[in-house]
């Protein structure tokens, strides 16, 4: 199926086989692949943005990963727009958009083989979802190998799926070049997210707390002239969250390598920098965000 003007179209593949035909018919092109689960908005385009500049063909996905979602998480919640989302990804002149009919597309039968994660997946998401990151490498495995892309991005704002992808790549040998892209904020510093939506006007009017924490701790960092320790971090972002009553729980605060989200126990001024990032509830809405420090912005933006 094609949308759009007659100057540029959008092919919409419903099915694996569909894609196949396409892929095939593009030749060696590099193509740049971006994976959503829909409800698009500026932040994923910025994804595209980025593919366009570096690739000939540029395809999306829309789809909702049922195995993501833990057992009372919002899967049946989960803003669905579609109509919308084809339109934005038209506008944003995309080639190829990848839409499974329905789940069983991409889980036909009960799977008996899937990617087995790192062992962060008993922390961060993991601790709140513990299938998370089990499905996410899952999913992108399955996407890549139907889509093969030369190229694939995501965005920073889920830091501990890209460190993951990142990782599973270098680690299962894929030839794909991975590429992370900044986090787009609204201009008070809110990570622009589809969760978003959930919030209350006067929530949403607070919701930018989290990065501000965040830069808390990553000033006090870069300010410290000798190591500081992760309790003392983790500290500095708490005293700016607990400023906000609208926060009803923080989930975590974690300070972690960029290399394999491992703790770590002090930040000094010429080492490995680390992730910042957090999770926590205003209201009944999820939010998460993370800030780079040092040297580990290097690593994360290096291609793979
Ligand atoms: P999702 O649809 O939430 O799975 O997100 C699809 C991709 O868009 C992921 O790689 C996200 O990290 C990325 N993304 C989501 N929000 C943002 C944002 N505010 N800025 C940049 N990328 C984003």
């Amino acid at each position: 199926m094609r949308l759009g003007s007659t100057t540029r179209c959008l092919h919409i593949c419903r099915s694996i086989e569909e894609f196949r035909k396409y892929r095939k018919a593009l030749g060696v092109k590099t193509l740049g692949f971006v994976p959503t689960m829909g409800a698009l908005h500026d932040g994923h385009i910025s994804l595209v943005k980025k593919a366009k500049e570096e690739c000939d063909i540029v395809a999306a996905s829309i789809f909702v990963n049922p195995t993501q979602f833990g057992p009372h998480e919002d899967l049946d919640k989960y803003p669905r727009t579609l109509e919308r989302d084809l339109h934005m990804l038209t506008l944003a002149q995309v080639d190829c958009v990848f839409v499974p009919d329905d789940n069983k597309v991409m889980y036909d039968d009960k799977p008996l083989v899937r990617v087995e994660p790192p062992a962060f997946s008993a922390i961060f998401e993991g601790v709140a979802r513990p299938d998370f990151f089990r499905g996410v490498a899952t999913i992108v495995c399955k996407l890549f190998n139907i889509i093969t892309p030369t190229h694939a991005y995501f965005g920073q704002k889920d830091i501990s799926q890209c460190i993951l992808i990142k990782r599973m790549v270098h680690d299962l040998n894929f030839p794909i070049h991975i590429r992370v892209c900044e986090t787009l904020r609204a201009t008070d510093g809110l990570a622009l997210s589809s969760r978003n939506a959930y919030l209350m006007a006067h929530e949403r009017e607070r919701a930018s707390i989290l990065y501000k924490a965040l830069n808390a701790s990553k000033i006090y960092i870069e300010n410290a002239k000798s190591e500081v320790t992760r309790q003392a971090i983790i500290q500095e972002c708490e005293r700016v969250l607990r400023s906000e009553e609208l926060v009803t729980h923080i989930e975590y605060i974690s300070v972690a390598s960029s290399w394999d989200m491992v703790e770590l126990d002090s930040i000094g001024p010429h080492g490995q920098g680390c992730v910042i990032s957090s999770a926590l509830h205003i209201g009944s809405v999820r939010l998460i965000d993370n800030l780079l420090v040092g040297r580990a912005a290097d690593l994360i933006y290096d291609s793979t």
